[in-house]
């Protein structure tokens, strides 16, 4: 069935499937296998022929099962379900959220090229950028959310290798501040650097929104990049990555990944599409938690401030303008300021006996974190003061228990 006037939420159990391929069996089976049988020797020289790129594919030809470094059904099923959320032509997945982010750096940015990168951006990201893609020869600056077009251009500028701009990425909102980054902002410098020989390409992260509440394709992002560990595997059981785009630059991520060797294995995709049928009920859920915590929070004495972009202040227009622009929901994440310091905020999580003390993100179960000492740890320390990571920051993760229960969880660890 590829009805695309359904929601995908209504596509999620069938989408791309066909039980009569699989003995009847209503779900998709674990594709638990190396290789493929070819029915004829003509059909693996067909196969690999569209698989190597030695012809066009004929009009309704599709890449036939080869082996599961290059393609696999559990894989292919997911990718084309992942593509519904975003309106994406192409999708592939991966290992890790790392090794989706680190494979589009490294498949559209070459040695002398210069990458734009947004902060913060996850600390696994980071690294890679600034100790591995440096290591190659590649150029990167980064700008801060809250500076504007002209400013951000200053940077580019200043970098001294502004003629060769090739990548922009960018992760919004911020973690762990929820500040947020003008992902049209950021399309409109990469095609104003862009020219007849080269795309600058805008990536986003995309993790902590989507795929439900934004989708940069539709803001002018030439690719979506997830970490699948949260939301979309949902239930901290999974680590998984995806990256989406239209069918070009997809056929270029998909070639590398295949040359790296790092797709994401039968299991992590059956998981994944397992995860799939429930992803908008426990979004949607997370998010009416996220909600009824923020409020709490936002009223609490032991509390001095509470970011969540349900409660953007009246008088920050800027990042109200872009909530307003780019989301269609404010999330289940959230931090806030206890009073105090790291004692306090040490304290409370001691105390937190329904959140569990972890790492991680948009699973079922709430979670909270000490981003200064924790997730933050390896940023410089005048950047994290800079971008408000202090030592009274405690992020949460919200999950979908009873919002009641996580409240009063709070309140007693707030005492
Ligand atoms: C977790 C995370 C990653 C890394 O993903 P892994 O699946 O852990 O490799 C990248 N970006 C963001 C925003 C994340 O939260």
């Amino acid at each position: 069935m590829h009805d695309h006037n359904l929601s995908p939420e209504s596509l999620m159990m069938s989408y791309g499937y066909k039980p009569e391929l699989s003995e009847g069996s209503i779900k998709c089976p674990i594709f638990q296998t190396s290789t493929f049988v070819f029915k004829t020797a003509e059909e693996g020289k067909a196969f690999f022929e569209v698989a190597y790129g030695l012809r066009e594919k004929a009009e309704h030809e599709e890449l036939g099962l080869i082996y599961s470094r290059l393609n696999n059904p559990d894989l292919e099923i997911l990718e084309n379900r992942l593509c519904l959320w975003d309106k994406a032509e192409d999708c592939a997945v991966f290992e890790s959220g790392m090794s989706a982010i680190s494979t589009v750096l490294m498949e559209f940015l070459a040695p002398g090229d210069l990458l734009l990168y947004s902060n913060p951006v996850y600390g696994g990201t980071d690294h890679f950028i600034k100790q591995v893609l440096t290591k190659f020869g590649v150029h990167v600056v980064g700008f801060k959310t809250g500076q504007n077009q002209e400013e951000i251009e200053q940077i580019i500028q200043n970098s001294g290798h502004a003629d060769r701009l090739a990548m922009i990425h960018v992760e919004t909102p911020a973690n762990p501040t929820n500040d947020l980054i003008d992902l049209d902002v950021c399309s409109r410098i990469a095609k104003k650097y862009s020219t007849d020989e080269q795309q600058v390409l805008l990536a986003v992260d995309n993790t902590y929104m989507g795929p439900l509440w934004q989708h940069p394709l539709k803001h002018g992002a030439d690719l979506v990049v997830y970490s699948a560990t949260k939301y979309i595997g949902g239930h901290s059981d999974v680590i998984a990555g995806a990256v989406l785009g239209s069918a070009t630059l997809m056929k270029r991520v998909k070639g590398l990944r295949t040359f790296l060797g790092n797709m994401a294995g039968p299991w992590t995709g059956w998981l994944l599409m397992r995860s799939l049928e429930t992803l908008k009920v426990r979004m949607e859920q997370q998010a009416a938690n996220a909600e009824e915590v923020a409020a709490f929070l936002l009223d609490h004495d032991q509390v001095e401030r509470v970011y969540y972009l349900g409660s953007i202040p009246e008088e920050d227009t800027r990042n109200r303008e872009i909530y307003e622009r780019q989301y269609s929901c404010a999330g289940a994440m959230l931090s806030f300021d206890i009073k105090g310091g790291e004692k306090e905020a040490f304290a409370f999580l001691n105390k937190l006996r329904l959140f569990r003390l972890a790492v991680s993100l948009g699973s079922t179960e709430s979670l909270a974190q000490h981003p200064a000492s924790m997730t933050h740890a390896g940023v410089d320390p005048a950047l994290r003061e800079e971008l408000g990571i202090s030592n009274k920051l405690v992020r949460l993760s919200i999950g979908v228990e009873n919002a009641k229960d996580l409240i009063s969880d709070l309140a007693q660890a707030l005492t």
